[in-house]
C-alpha cells in the first residue's frame, strides 16, 4: 500500500511494524462503513468459492444473511488450499504436550487426516446439519475433528475439555448430537483425566448420541461399549484418503458454541460458514498482520471462541504456523511458557488478561532468564487490561520493542471488533485503550435514551450495522437472541458491555454494563476500581462487588489477592483504602477489603463478579457450571463471614 510506504517516517513506537497516520485509517474505515456491502465483497473474493454469491447481504433485523447463494467449505480454504502450494510440507501446528511430548503436523498431514477423519464420520452416518460434539484436549486431533465436521457439513460444538460432567451433559442434550468425539486422556496440571469416563455418565441423559468416537492417547484399557463407542484409530485406518469437501451455503451453520457463562445461563451462539470465514480471516491479517516467516502463539484453549477464531480457522487460512500447547501456564514450571518461546521462537502472542496478572506475580525474573528477543508483537483479549498489566507486558515481555494489540470481542461477534491494526498502521497506542474499531464495524458509546455520548462520558456499547462474522442466532432461541441483543436499543447490536470513547475517539471497554455500582448516587463501573487496586504494588488481583446498603445504595465490597512477597495486614487494608481514594476518589473507598488465594473465575479465567456479588449481599450464587474452582467459592464465602462476625 503506497500510504503505509508514505507513511514510514512517521514512528510514534520504537516497532518494525509503521505507523499509518490515523488520519488515513480514519477514512479507510469511513469508506469501509459507508458502503459496507461493497467493503466486504471485496473482501469475501480472498476465499476460494466454489460458487461466488448473489447478494452480499440480506438484512432483516435482527438477521443477517451474508454472501447469500455463495458456495464454500471451511475446511477447503483452511487446508486444502495450501496443498498446491510451497506450504504443503509447512509445519500447521507445533504441538507440546503437558507430559513433555512433542508434536510437528504439517500442512499436508493436516489434510490427510481431516480427510480420513471426514471419511471415518461419513461410516458412522454423519450427515450434513447433523451436530457433533467434540469433547477433546488440545490435541491436534481436535482441529481436525473441526475440520472434517465441516468438509462434510455437519456443525460441531466443542466443549471445553475442563467441564464436568453436567456441564458436557447440556450442551449435548441442547444441540442434539448424534456423535460424540474424546479421547481416553486428557492432563491438568500433571493430573490425567478419564474424559471417556465423564462422556460415559453424560450420555446417559444424552438419547441424541449414537456413537462416541474415542482418541487413544494411552495404552491401557477402558471400557467401550460394543456398537455405540470406537477407536478414533480403528474408525481411520481403512478410511479413505480423499473425501470431497462438500460445496455448502453461505449460510449453512460451521458451528455452534456456548459463551463462558460469565453473566448466567450459556448461550448457544451459532456461527455461520462464508460470512464467518471471511470476517476471521481478514481480521487475523490486520490485527496480527501474519507474515510466512511467525511463529504464532495463541494460548486460548479451543474450548473457547478465541481458539475456534485464531488458533483454528484465521492462522490455517493465512497458512501460519502455530504454537499448541495443551498445559495450564504455570505447569509444570511458572517459566514454562519462555521455554517454548524460547524454544520456537515464538514472534506474535495472544494472551488473557489473568494470563498476564498472573505471570507478573511470579516477578520479572523469569521472563528476564529466558531469550524473548523473538517476539514482535503481543496481543490480549478477554477482559479489560489494567494499564499496570498492559505496562508490565509491554516492558517486561515486549521489552519495550513490540506493540500490544488489547482486542475487544465476544463469543457472539466470531472475530475481534475493536483493535489496534498494525496491519493497517498503527495508532499510538494508549494502555489500556482497545484503541479504534476494525474497518466495517460501526461501533458507538449511547447513553440510556439511544443518543451518542459526548467524550469521557460513559454508556453502551453498540454496532450499528451487521458484519460478517456476526453469530446468526442462538441455536433454537430466535426470541432469546433478539431480547438480549437487539431490543434494548431497536436495530443496534447491543454488546452488554460499558464503554467510554476519549477525545482522541478511542474506545475504553469498562467491563459489563451489569458490574456497575451505584453508590450513594454515582455509578462506578467495577473495573474501574478493581484497576486502581491492581495499581498497588502489593496487589495481584482483585475482584469488587457492591452489597446493599440502607444508607449509600450500594457498599464496596473487594477480594484481593496478593503479589508474591506481601502479606496480609490491617495496616495493609487501610494503605490499599487510602491508594483507591488517591486514585479515583473517596466515593470509591472500599468498605471492605478481603484477602484470598485465588477469585472465583470462569473456566476462560475471567473473573466472575456476580458469584462475589451474590456471596457479599447473602444471595444464591445460581448457576456455576462453568467456574474454575470451587474451592474459590467456599474461601470468599469465608473471608465474608469471619469479617462479618469479628
Ligand atoms: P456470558 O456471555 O455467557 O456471560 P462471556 O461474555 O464472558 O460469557 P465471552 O463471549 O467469551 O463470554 O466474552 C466476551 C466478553 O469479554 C465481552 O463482552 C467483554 O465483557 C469481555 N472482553 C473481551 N475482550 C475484552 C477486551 N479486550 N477488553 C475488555 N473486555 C473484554
Ligand atoms: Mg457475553
Amino acid at each position: 500500500m503506497a500510504e503505509r510506504e508514505a507513511a514510514g517516517e512517521l514512528t510514534n513506537l520504537p516497532t518494525e511494524t509503521r505507523v499509518w497516520p490515523i488520519q488515513n485509517y480514519l477514512e479507510y474505515f469511513q469508506k469501509s462503513i459507508r458502503d459496507i456491502e461493497a467493503f466486504w465483497s471485496q473482501i469475501g473474493h480472498e476465499l476460494v468459492w466454489n460458487r461466488l454469491w448473489d447478494q452480499v447481504l440480506e438484512w432483516k433485523p435482527p438477521f443477517a444473511r451474508w454472501f447469500v447463494g455463495g458456495l464454500v467449505n471451511a475446511s477447503y480454504n483452511a487446508v486444502d488450499r495450501h496443498m498446491s502450494t510451497w506450504r504443503k510440507n509447512k509445519a500447521a501446528y507445533l504441538w507440546e504436550g503437558e507430559a513433555g511430548d512433542r508434536r510437528t503436523v504439517t500442512y499436508g498431514e493436516l489434510f490427510r487426516e481431516v480427510n480420513r477423519f471426514a471419511a471415518g464420520l461419513r461410516k458412522l452416518g454423519v450427515k450434513q446439519g447433523d451436530r457433533i460434539a467434540l469433547y477433546m484436549p488440545m490435541i491436534p486431533e481436535l482441529p481436525i475433528a473441526m475440520l472434517a465436521s465441516s468438509r462434510i457439513g455437519a456443525i460441531f460444538t466443542v466443549v471445553f475439555s475442563g467441564f464436568s460432567v453436567g456441564a458436557l451433559a447440556s450442551r449435548i442434550q441442547d444441540s442434539e448430537a448424534r456423535v460424540v468425539v474424546t479421547a481416553d486422556l486428557g492432563f491438568r496440571r500433571g493430573k490425567s483425566i478419564n474424559l471417556k469416563e465423564i462422556v460415559d455418565e453424560a450420555v446417559q441423559t444424552t438419547p441424541s448420541v449414537e456413537h462416541v468416537v474415542v482418541f487413544r492417547r494411552a495404552g491401557g484399557e477402558i471400557p467401550m461399549r460394543q456398537g455405540r463407542d470406537i477407536w478414533w484409530q480403528d474408525l481411520v485406518k481403512d478410511a479413505s484418503n480423499f473425501v470431497a469437501p462438500e460445496p455448502l451455503e453461505a449460510n449453512h451453520p460451521l458451528y455452534i458454541l456456548y459463551t463462558s457463562g460469565t453473566t448466567g445461563r450459556p448461550k448457544g451462539a451459532v456461527h455461520s460458514t462464508g460470512g464467518y470465514l471471511t470476517y476471521v480471516y481478514a481480521t487475523q491479517k490486520w490485527v496480527f498482520d501474519v507474515k510466512d516467516e511467525d511463529v504464532y502463539w495463541c494460548t486460548a484453549d479451543i474450548g473457547w471462541v478465541t481458539g475456534h477464531s485464531y488458533i483454528v480457522f484465521g492462522p490455517l487460512m493465512h497458512g501460519v504456523t502455530s504454537v499448541m500447547y495443551e498445559g495450564v501456564l504455570d505447569y509444570p514450571a511458572p517459566d514454562h511458557w519462555w521455554q517454548i518461546v524460547e524454544r520456537y521462537g515464538v514472534t506474535v502472542l495472544y494472551t488473557t488478561p489473568t494470563a498476564i496478572r498472573t505471570l507478573m506475580k511470579f516477578g520479572d525474573e523469569l521472563p528476564r532468564q529466558h531469550d524473548l528477543s523473538s517476539f514482535r508483537l503481543l496481543g490480549t483479549v478477554g477482559e479489560p487490561i489494567n494499564p499496570a498489566a498492559w505496562e508490565w507486558y509491554y516492558r517486561v515481555i515486549g521489552q519495550e520493542r513490540c506493540p500490544i494489540v488489547d482486542t475487544w470481542w465476544q463469543t457472539e461477534t466470531g472475530g475481534i471488533l475493536i483493535s489496534p491494526a498494525p496491519n493497517l498502521g498503527l495508532p499510538l497506542l494508549k494502555p489500556g485503550s482497545a484503541t479504534y474499531p476494525l474497518p466495517g464495524i460501526d461501533a458507538d458509546v449511547l447513553n440510556e435514551a439511544g443518543a451518542t455520548t459526548a467524550p469521557g462520558e460513559k454508556g453502551y456499547l453498540v454496532i450499528r450495522k451487521p458484519w460478517p462474522g456476526m453469530f446468526m442466532t442462538l441455536y433454537k432461541d430466535p426470541d432469546r437472541y433478539r431480547q438480549v441483543y437487539w431490543e434494548k436499543f431497536p436495530g443496534l447490536y447491543y454488546a452488554g458491555d460499558y464503554a467510554v470513547r476519549d477525545r482522541d475517539g478511542y474506545f475504553w471497554l469498562l467491563g459489563r454494563a451489569d458490574e456497575v455500582l451505584k453508590v450513594a448516587g454515582h455509578r462506578l463501573g467495577t473495573i474501574e476500581i478493581e484497576d486502581a487496586l491492581v495499581s498497588h504494588p502489593a496487589v495481584a488481583e482483585a475482584a469488587v462487588a457492591g452489597r446493599p446498603d440502607t444508607i449509600k445504595g450500594e457498599a464496596i465490597v473487594a477480594f484481593v489477592t496478593l503479589r508474591q512477597g506481601h502479606n496480609s495486614s490491617s495496616a495493609l487494608v487501610e494503605a490499599l483504602k487510602q491508594h483507591v481514594r488517591k486514585e479515583i476518589g473517596p466515593i470509591a473507598t472500599p468498605e471492605e477489603i478481603h484477602f484470598v488465594s485465588s477469585l472465583p473465575k470462569t473456566r476462560s479465567g475471567k473473573i466472575m463478579r456476580r458469584v462475589v456479588k451474590a456471596v457479599a449481599s447473602n444471595r444464591d450464587i445460581g448457576d456455576i457450571t462453568t467456574l474454575e474452582d470451587e474451592a474459590s467459592v467456599e474461601e470468599v464465602k469465608q473471608a465474608f463471614s469471619e469479617f462479618k462476625s469479628a
